[in-house]
């Protein structure tokens, strides 16, 4: 870190070191510009390293050690039940941590991008007041805001590290486990960690204010799912919500409005996950020429262009898919634009991935968006029942669909649920990417026995010609249909 309060001059500015911040310095060093990254935390790495993607991922892994261990013992190797030194977790999941961040510092260093600590605030279009920082101002030609999102709350809540109430930083601190946890939310935060909470020993409810979870992936995807969380939680209440919330010495009386019974209840803790605000308050935006909208979110272009010629945008505070390899996509975007080159976000899959047991991944269209939008299309489904690979796991409820253009053949999205499906949608992407058909899909050999020979299979659906499913009527008729 740098020391000494002066005011210094550099050629891009990039405030805020998440995954958009820090892909966009790289990158924009790696093009010959001098970077200054500031940073309020320590160390690079951003919500995805410290609070977010990371940890939730360490703990998810541990979560399906627990259950693999379990579920073995129908398959005839019994373990003994599992004893839990929070404490060590804690510290294995921190060290994780500390080593991406302390690596990607060491890639500041290596690439000359200088590493500032401190809190940036725009003073005008070319300079940024910092504070609590031994800087007090930098100067630049360009700057990339990068600086992420916070996790949004219910009316009347403020989530304290003291307090009962978590948002998914404070549950990734893993306190404790509590006896009885509530879980808001139906979206990939409220489930993976209800998961985990689960998996460690919390009697976990889940209230889902509409009819269903994870609204953004087609509903038979999430049909799997549900059951085992069924399995796994000790209740789902969906089409219901938080009323109010009154904390206790020892516990917490939520008042529910909906499908629950009682409405009144008490739980050691809540965790709220309903989604997040982007951080573009505070920052001083009102003295650049930076348009937010009536959400917060920054205005961009293609190119993660702002309103401000001076200033570029990237990651969760312009909205979107708010995802980590969305945010490093777009800050390389922004430094190659920066530097001259004619690079644009014109992507046609931004994969999503749910790391729930079952896993649920897509890209590209969903079946419910095509039908929403009257667009003509041919959906077919491989079930994981027919998978040798999927058996031999013990894992039958899986599925992998794929939407394709009758027309064209084109393949316009995917969709897999099932173990590892965060494997299985890489290959999906290229293919989108590459603008592939049916036929490309399925003149690709698919390793034998993976999961993957069932994306193989739903094209090969597709075309009449599956090897483990009978053909119906022609193309794009199976008997799996
Ligand atoms: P952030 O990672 O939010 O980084 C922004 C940075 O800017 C922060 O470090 C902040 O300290 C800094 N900052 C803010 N204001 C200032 C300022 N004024 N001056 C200086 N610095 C400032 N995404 C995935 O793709 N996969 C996952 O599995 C996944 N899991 C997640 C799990 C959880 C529990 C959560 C909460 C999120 C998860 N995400 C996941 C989302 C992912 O973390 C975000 O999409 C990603 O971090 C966004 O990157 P970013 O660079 O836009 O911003």
């Amino acid at each position: 870190m740098v020391m000494g309060e002066f005011t210094q001059e550099s050629e891009l500015l990039v405030v805020g070191g998440g995954p958009g911040g820090y892909a966009a310095a790289f990158r924009a060093a790696d093009l010959g510009w001098d970077v200054t990254l500031v940073e309020r935390d320590p160390k690079p790495g951003g919500v995805c390293l410290h609070r977010g993607c990371i940890p939730s991922k360490s703990l998810l892994h541990l979560s399906e050690i627990m259950a693999d261990a379990e579920h073995a013992a129908s398959m005839g190797v019994t373990f003994s039940k599992p004893s839990i030194d929070l404490e060590r977790i804690r510290e294995w999941k921190n060290a994780v941590n500390d080593r991406l961040a302390d690596g990607l510092l060491d890639l500041c260093e290596k690439r000359g991008v200088q590493y500032i600590q401190g809190r940036a605030v725009f003073e005008s279009s070319d300079q940024c007041r910092l504070l609590e920082s031994e800087v007090s101002r930098i100067k630049f030609k360009h700057a990339i805001l990068c600086t992420g999102s916070r996790p949004s709350s219910l009316p009347h809540v403020k989530f304290r590290e003291e307090s009962r109430v978590m948002d998914s930083t404070l549950a990734l601190n893993l306190q404790d486990i509590p006896e009885s946890l509530l879980v808001v939310g139906a979206g990939y935060v409220a489930l993976e960690m209800g998961s985990v909470y689960a998996a460690l020993g919390s009697k976990v409810t889940l209230i889902v204010h509409r009819d269903r979870m994870v609204r953004a992936a087609d509903p038979d995807l999430t049909v799997p799912l549900k059951r085992k969380l069924e399995e796994v939680f000790h209740s789902i209440h969906y089409n219901t919500k938080v009323a109010s919330v009154k904390e206790q010495k020892d516990s917490v009386e939520v008042t529910m409005e909906g499908e629950i019974e009682p409405s009144k209840q008490l739980f050691e803790r809540i965790l709220v996950a309903v989604g997040r605000d982007p951080n573009s308050n505070d920052l001083g935006l009102e003295n650049t020429r930076v348009k937010i909208n009536k959400r917060g979110y920054v205005q961009v272009d293609e190119q993660q262009r702002t309103t401000d010629p001076k200033i570029f945008a990237v990651g969760d505070v312009v909205g979107g898919y708010m995802l980590a390899h969305k945010a490093m996509h777009e800050g390389k975007v922004a430094a190659e634009v920066i530097a001259g080159q004619p690079s644009a976000f014109d992507v046609r899959a931004i994969p999503a991935i749910v790391y729930t047991n079952p896993q649920i991944a897509w890209c590209g269209l969903t079946e419910e968006q095509a039908r929403s939008e009257g667009r003509p299309i041919k959906v077919t489904r491989f079930p994981w029942k027919f998978s040798g690979r999927a058996l031999s796991m013990d894992a039958p409820q899986g599925l992998t669909k794929m939407i394709f253009d009758p027309d064209t053949q084109r393949i316009l999205g995917v969709g897999v649920v099932g173990r590892q499906s965060e494997g299985l949608i890489a290959e999906a992407v290229l293919a989108l990417e590459m603008g592939a058909l049916a036929e490309d899909v399925a003149l690709s050999i698919h390793a034998h026995p993976t999961l993957s020979e069932t994306e193989g299979e739903v094209a090969e659906i597709f075309l009449g010609r599956s090897t483990h499913v009978l053909p119906k009527k022609g193309p794009g008729q199976s008997s799996a249909d």
